[in-house]
């Protein structure tokens, strides 16, 4: 069962709104930080999780952290130019290939302890 915010295993965090379990989604996560953000998200929409909106914004907000890391081994000057579209792409393509990672071995039944 993948986390419903980041795709990772969900780890017994779990939300449904009102606790209404008969009217609303019971959303899985695998952290305090993906139960805060997702209840939160759930909470304005009516029971249901706005993925679409929270994956924006958490792609926005993890370029300063690859900005960081590229800055640390020297690499920020070529990304220096470029517009923000270029560094999201760059993001989701990490982002895309984790969580595809993550699915298949779930799939598989591989469940990391
Ligand atoms: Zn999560």
């Amino acid at each position: 069962m993948p986390c419903a915010l980041c795709g990772r295993e969900a780890r017994g965090f779990g939300y449904c709104h009102g606790l209404r379990w008969d009217r609303h989604p019971h959303h899985r996560f695998c952290s305090m930080a993906c139960l805060t953000a997702g209840s939160a998200n759930a909470k304005r929409n009516h029971g249901m999780i706005d993925k679409t909106d929270m994956e924006t914004r958490a792609i926005r907000d993890a370029r300063r952290e690859l900005a960081e890391a590229l800055t640390e081994m020297g690499l920020m000057t070529p990304f220096f130019d470029r517009p923000a579209e270029d560094i999201d792409r760059l993001i989701e393509a990490c982002v895309d290939g984790f969580q595809a990672s993550m699915q298949r071995q779930s799939d598989a039944g591989d469940v990391p302890f």
